[in-house]
């Protein structure tokens, strides 16, 4: 092998997951990233909608738990539900951070409401936030 392809770590996928694992262990790891196609193919550069998370302080973790375990008709597992969204405002932090453009309106970044959920809490970057937060990750690998 020579130098050029000498990696600490080989992350396999370049969706959303992929992207932000290889960029937070970049600071002090040499990592490749493997696709299969494009960096565009997958779901990420896909997905419209947004990203549901608690963010508007009249909504609590509790009610978000509360609609996932309902929506995933109980058979999600609890601890998964509890890690994700308990980590979700943190995650959308790091989006920010990177530069994801995520609408914003006078009061702040705008938040939809969509079905199942008790409360607005999808941050969106208008109808292409896939491709808003897949551009801005692609953007920072080197
Ligand atoms: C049309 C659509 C709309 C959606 N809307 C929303 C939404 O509004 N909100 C929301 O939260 N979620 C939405 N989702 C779901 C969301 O897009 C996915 O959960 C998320 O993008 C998954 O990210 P990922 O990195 O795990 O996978 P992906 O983005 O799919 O990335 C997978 C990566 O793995 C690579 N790969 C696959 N197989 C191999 C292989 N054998 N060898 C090497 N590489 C391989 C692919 O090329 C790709 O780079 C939507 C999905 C779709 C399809």
């Amino acid at each position: 092998m020579t130098e050029a392809n000498d990696f600490d770590v080989l992350v396999i996928g370049s969706g959303a997951a992929g992207l932000t694992l290889a960029l937070q262990l970049a600071d002090h790891l040499r990592v490749a990233l493997l696709s299969k196609s494009t960096l565009q193919a997958g779901s990420t550069w896909l997905a419209q909608g947004g990203i549901a998370a608690v963010l508007d302080p009249q909504d609590h973790f509790e009610n978000h738990v509360q609609d996932t375990w309902i929506a995933g008709a109980k058979l999600s597992r609890p601890k998964a539900i509890e890690h994700t969204i308990t980590n979700g405002p943190d995650a959308i932090r790091w989006l920010i951070d990177q530069g994801v453009p995520f609408t914003q309106d006078q009061q702040g970044y705008h938040l939809t409401r969509e079905g199942g959920h008790s409360h607005r809490r999808i941050i969106h970057a208008a109808d292409a936030t896939g491709r808003a937060v897949h551009e801005t990750l692609i953007k920072k690998c080197p």
